[in-house]
């Protein structure tokens, strides 16, 4: 709703990453009833704006080192010129894909990291253990499951550098960046359970860091769009 020039904000966004100290939040939020794609628009909102307050805090299986929390607009009041391309029908939604094609790389470069981090500690385990006269990694099951798991990362790693490259490039990088980030997560959750498997009882235990890697890798695969909203990106590209 206009008033004075400026918008009302009306609404509620859950699960937001440190909802409770971003000094502004980009809110997507519709200038018309409708609510259609060219309704939308960017609103810039500064914390301190009359009419914000914090919701629920979530308690999150990974990334529980953030905050994450719901943000609450009533009554809102934002200036007209915290609104960006306020003219422009649709520039929200524009910009929204345009940041969800930048970010979807960024979870896969993550993804990589949590793989590689679980592998590593995998492969340091089954060097120091032994069981049955050998280091554990001259198992063969062992040793089988440690080459998949690097073949895992170096696919991962590679697809997203497929995504910054052409980021870099200045091309279209839409579907390489939801390609990066649904095969990096799915290998950072296939990854961080084998190495659980190699650690055995160790892998089991609360509050060491494989447990913090198989609990970050479960959420990845959720954020920045479902993995099933990437196969709507790259199949409607196709
Ligand atoms: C740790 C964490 C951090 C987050 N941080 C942020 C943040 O900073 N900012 C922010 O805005 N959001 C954030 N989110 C929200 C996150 O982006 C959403 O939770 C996610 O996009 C899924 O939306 P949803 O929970 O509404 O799932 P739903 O839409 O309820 O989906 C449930 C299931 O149905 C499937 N599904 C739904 N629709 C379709 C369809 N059309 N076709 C096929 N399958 C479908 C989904 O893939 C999923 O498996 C965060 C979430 C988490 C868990």
């Amino acid at each position: 709703a206009k008033d004075n020039g400026g918008f009302v904000l009306n609404g509620r966004k859950d699960w937001v990453i440190n909802v409770d100290r971003a000094e502004f939040m980009a809110v997507i939020g519709a200038v018309a009833e409708n609510k259609r794609k060219s309704a939308l628009r960017v609103f810039i909102v500064p914390r301190a704006a009359q009419g914000f307050s914090l919701g629920i805090k979530r308690r999150t299986i990974g990334l529980d080192h953030l905050y994450i929390g719901e943000a609450i607009f009533n009554d809102a009041c934002i200036d007209k010129g915290n609104v960006i391309k306020i003219d422009e029908a649709g520039s929200g939604y524009l910009l929204l894909t345009q940041t969800f094609d930048l970010g979807r790389a960024m979870v896969g470069a993550t993804s990589v990291g949590i793989a590689r981090a679980a592998y590593e500690t995998a492969l340091d385990y089954a060097e120091n253990r032994w069981q049955f006269g050998a280091a554990i990694r001259k198992h063969q099951a062992v040793a089988f499951a440690l080459a998949e798991m690097a073949t895992k990362i170096e696919m991962a790693r590679l697809i997203t550098w497929k995504a910054c490259w052409l980021m870099d490039q200045g091309g279209d990088y839409s579907v390489s960046s939801a390609m990066a980030k649904m095969a990096a997560s799915n290998i950072a959750q296939e990854v961080t359970a084998q190495a659980a498997d190699i650690l055995g009882a160790a892998g089991c235990e609360k509050g060491s860091f494989i447990e913090q890697l198989v609990r970050d890798a479960r959420v990845l695969t959720t954020i920045e769009g479902t993995n099933n909203m990437q196969k709507l990106v790259i199949s409607s590209q196709l």
